[in-house]
């Protein structure tokens, strides 16, 4: 027997959001005093605020600080509902979606459906990277690189083989985009300032962290003055910068690159390494571009109409980072913003029938870019004429983070804990556990 689709009790528009994300729970909040019932999917139970994953890597911030329980987020709006699940199917003809959590399935009808499941890391085809190189897109991710910075550490303290203790303390972090040169910089600090002193048989700051990308400069969307600004930075707080370095392979030893100038290949034998190269949207969103005959490009992002709705489907929309629609971005302002306006439009065409066409564009507002490079700097581009840096940069970075966060007690304990961060060398997150550095090979075994 077919179970009956959920749909909530009652006769009123039922909208399905898939993603709770920065732009899923804008969507969903939008929605909070209109006629509607909102209901929510995520695979994983939190809301997860990415721009600071890798305070969470490096020990800064907790789990709880960047990933608030998105029930106690939705606690105060009576209008929607939550289900973990991770969406494994959706049909735009029968409007249906279908989620599974650990072998328990259950299919949702909607009238209208949010699609917001974000990018995931992509390798450009070479996947077999990624059990050597893990990126950084969920909370696994970074508790994983934090045991795996912490536990090199811990492991070079145990040798006495300079050969292997100099393999220990390499990191190799691939991509010189902004979450590269944050981590980058984060693990510098990590090793030359957290962790002085602590250890008997080793020296911490001897550790050698490498940058690589295969482009000319880093945070090349920040243009070539703040680039060349943060790369300064980064070498002066001790990360060894090496641009024009396309990774030619990733194994359990090394990583190799060859330079795009010279053809010259380099092998840096590193046990610990990190990719934040590329991303890739989510598989959910070619399955729903096949069903409504629209492309999706090379990195898999559906190709939208002007208010972010897809094909003929006046009733689906796509957003975020899963959207090709005018060269925008695949940052947090793009996801937060489409959340909003999908809210507004689904709010406002409820009793209406209207083509895409006739409905408001999305009209994206650029609030800049940011990125913290070291301790106290950050590089910030406004528009073609704003650039700040170092502190001041830092300053409105700060600014913009506890901003967007999204409930006051993580803007409170986040402000609480960048405090102590700043007057104090200590980090209070440098727990790690075997399960943390071990699981995701385990699982994959
Ligand atoms: C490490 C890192 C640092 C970043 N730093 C910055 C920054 O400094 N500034 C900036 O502007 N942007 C930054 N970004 C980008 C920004 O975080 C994203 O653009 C933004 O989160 C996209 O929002 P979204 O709603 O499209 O997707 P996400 O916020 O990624 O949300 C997608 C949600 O969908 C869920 N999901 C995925 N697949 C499924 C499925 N099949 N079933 C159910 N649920 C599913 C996921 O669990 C997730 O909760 C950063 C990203 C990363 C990874």
């Amino acid at each position: 027997m077919t179970a009956t689709p959920y749909r909530p009790q009652g006769n009123r528009h039922h909208v399905v959001v898939i993603g709770a994300g920065l732009g899923g729970i804008k969507a969903v909040q939008k929605l909070k005093n209109e006629n509607v019932d909102v209901t929510l999917i995520d695979r994983t139970n939190h809301h997860l605020f990415q721009p600071l994953l890798y305070q969470v890597a490096t020990g800064i911030l907790s789990t709880g600080e960047v990933a608030p329980s998105t029930r106690q987020i939705l606690r105060g709006q009576d209008n929607a509902s939550f289900f973990q699940g991770d969406v494994t199917d959706i049909n735009l003809e029968s409007r249906t979606v279908s989620a599974e959590f650990e072998g328990a399935t259950r299919v949702f009808e909607y009238d209208s459906l949010v699609v917001a499941a974000g990018a995931g890391q992509s390798y450009f085809g070479n996947d077999h990277f990624a059990k050597f190189a893990p990126g950084m897109k969920t909370l696994d991710d970074a508790l994983e690189l934090r045991s795996r910075f912490l536990g090199a550490f811990e492991k070079a303290a145990m040798t006495d083989d300079a050969e292997e203790r100099k393999r220990l303390l390499t990191f190799v972090i691939v991509g010189a985009g902004p979450t590269g040169v944050e981590l980058a910089g984060q693990v510098a600090e990590l090793a030359k300032r957290t962790l002085d002193n602590e250890f008997t048989t080793i020296n911490p700051a001897e550790a050698t962290i490498y940058l690589l990308d295969g482009a000319p400069q880093v945070l090349p969307p920040f243009g070539k003055r703040l680039g060349k600004k943060a790369q300064r930075v980064l070498e002066k707080a001790g990360v060894d910068v090496r641009l024009n370095a396309m990774v030619t392979n990733v194994d359990e030893d090394a990583v190799t690159y060859k330079d795009m100038k010279t053809e010259e290949e380099t092998t840096l034998v590193a046990e610990t390494k990190i990719w934040s190269a590329g991303v890739s949207a989510s598989p959910l969103g070619k399955m729903v571009a096949d069903q409504a005959g629209v492309e999706v490009d090379r990195a898999g992002r559906v190709s939208v109409n002007a208010d972010l709705t897809v094909g003929e489907y006046t009733n689906v929309y796509v957003i975020g980072d899963m959207i090709n629609l005018n060269k925008l971005p695949g940052v947090a302002q793009v996801a937060m913003q489409g959340g909003t306006h999908v809210g507004k439009l689904i709010a406002a065409k409820l009793d209406e029938e209207s083509t895409a066409n006739e409905r408001e564009p999305f009209d994206y507002f650029d609030k800049g870019s940011m990125a913290i490079v070291s301790r106290f700097n950050a590089v910030v581009k406004m528009g073609k004429k704003v650039e700040l840096s170092g502190f001041i940069g830092w300053a409105a970075w700060l600014f913009i983070h506890v901003l967007y966060l999204v409930t006051n007690r993580n803007r409170f304990i986040t402000l609480l804990n960048w405090g102590l961060n700043v007057v104090s060398a200590d980090r209070g997150n440098l727990a790690f556990t075997r399960n943390q550095r071990h699981a995701r090979n385990a699982i994959e075994d």
